[in-house]
């Protein structure tokens, strides 16, 4: 880095690349520094529950090391497999267990961070702390713009002692969604807990068509998890739901990073891609409804569903797949200026839409190259506060510069 930095060379840091929004794509060329070769865990507190380790770890390596210690960090994105502990970190990641063991962001104690004129920080490292701003999440978020994580300390949680499921029908997405607000407002958070609306229901989650299926699935000590499925219960109940067979969890844990049905589609032509945001639950149909209507009014649009994917106190996030097609006879794998536009007019339509309903600009995807023509819109005055930031943290503009719809002098961002 500091090498870079003597030259004005811009760098770009990439770790699983597994980033769906073009985030570790050197814009402007000089050095991409791939951080997989940095990795292992280095250190574990037992007794605190804290595991040092290294940025470029990958999930099974993070997890494998921490079952010799009866430790887990329980974050488990459907990308688990292809991503690591930085990429988490510096996009913000929600694994698939959230409901219980949080966001990334909850989970980092620490960090160490190459800054972009060479120079090496710590954060963090308590429990808690009131000495100011929390510096930590200035980092976790940033994608790579600000500083280089070259090593994390994560919370981790004692191994669960016991697994639960259940899973249920409700007559609509909106009776699902109230009881799920009704069990989390209630401190019932299984760490899965997943509601399809009826098309995704349909298609992979044993509804009828007109149904929404909700997954439940917690880890933990028995009396806890055996509270936590019993208030899900009640809470199902009173919103008119019946119970579906467990083998919808079982279901959905054999299937759930299986990706490999939408990429035999945009081999065919298909225009595909997801979009999750995080609302509060006084607003989370609006956004549904909103974001269904602006897609489908998209030419070229062919579907779009939904499911909540991981819940808060005070809102969720929502899930959104959509499918274009230009031509029900554009069946190559080519990608045309066609492809490209509805694809740019599916997410623009989406986006705003979202935006407009109350939903933010992004719940755990990042921003990457792709969002980063919302931003100024999604934060308003307070973008300058980033804009700010990165001036003072890394003047000459060398950390993946281009992204997180930063302005930069090294040219145009050619994007869309
Ligand atoms: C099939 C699929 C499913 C997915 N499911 C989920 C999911 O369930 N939850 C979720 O949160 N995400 C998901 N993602 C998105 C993606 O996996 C995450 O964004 C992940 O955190 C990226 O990690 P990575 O190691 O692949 O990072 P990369 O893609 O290599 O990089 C992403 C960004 O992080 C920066 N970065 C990486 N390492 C560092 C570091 N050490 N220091 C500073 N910056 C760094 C890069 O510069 C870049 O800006 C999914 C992606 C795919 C393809």
């Amino acid at each position: 880095m500091r090498a870079c930095a003597s030259h004005n060379v811009p760098v770009t840091v990439t770790a699983g690349r597994s980033g769906v929004s073009g985030a570790s794509v050197p814009l402007f060329g000089g050095v991409v520094i791939d951080m997989t070769a940095m990795s292992g865990v280095v250190s574990v507190d037992r007794v605190a529950g804290v595991v040092e380790v290294l940025p470029g770890t990958f999930g099974p390596d993070l997890e494998r090391a921490l079952e010799t210690h009866k430790l887990t960090v329980g974050h488990y994105p459907q990308s688990f497999d292809i991503s690591t502990v930085g990429g988490w970190i510096a996009c913000l990641g929600a694994g698939q267990f959230s409901t219980r063991y949080g966001k990334i962001d909850e989970m980092v104690v620490g960090l160490e961070v190459v800054l972009a004129d060479g120079s090496l920080i710590r954060t963090g490292g308590a429990p808690a702390a009131a000495h100011g701003p929390d510096l930590t999440s200035l980092f976790v978020g940033s994608e790579g713009t600000l500083g280089i994580v070259t090593r994390a300390w994560l919370r981790a949680h004692d191994a669960a002692a016991v697994r639960r499921k259940a899973a249920y029908f409700f007559p609509s997405f909106a009776a699902g969604m109230a009881a799920m607000r009704e069990a989390v407002r209630a401190h019932a958070t299984p760490a899965v807990l997943r509601l399809y609306d009826a098309v995704e229901s349909e298609r992979s989650h044993g509804g009828d068509g007109t149904s929404s299926t909700l997954i439940v699935l917690d880890d933990g000590e028995q009396e806890i998890v055996d509270a936590a499925l019993a208030v899900v219960a009640r809470c199902a109940g009173n919103n008119g739901a019946i119970a579906a067979p467990d083998e919808r969890v079982d279901h959905w844990l054999e299937h759930r990073n299986d990706t490999s049905g939408l990429q035999a589609l945009t081999k065919k032509g298909f225009v595909i891609d997801t979009m999750e945001v995080a609302a509060p639950w006084s607003k989370l149909a609006d956004v549904y409804s909103s974001v269904v209507d602006a897609i489908r009014a998209v030419d070229g649009a062919r579907s779009v569903s939904a499911h909540v994917s991981h819940s808060y106190l005070d809102g969720a996030c929502i899930y959104f797949t959509f499918v274009g097609q230009i031509s029900s006879r554009d069946i190559n794998d080519a990608t045309t200026a066609e492809h490209y536009r509805l694809y740019v007019a599916m997410w623009d339509a989406a986006q705003r839409a979202a935006l407009a309903a109350g939903g933010n600009l992004a719940h755990h995807h990042g921003v990457g190259l792709n969002r980063g023509r919302f931003m100024r819109e999604a934060l308003g005055d307070a973008f300058n506060l980033l804009v700010a930031m990165k001036q003072t943290l890394d003047p000459a503009d060398l950390l993946n510069p281009g992204k997180l719809g930063l302005p930069t002098k090294r040219g145009s961002v050619k994007f869309p």
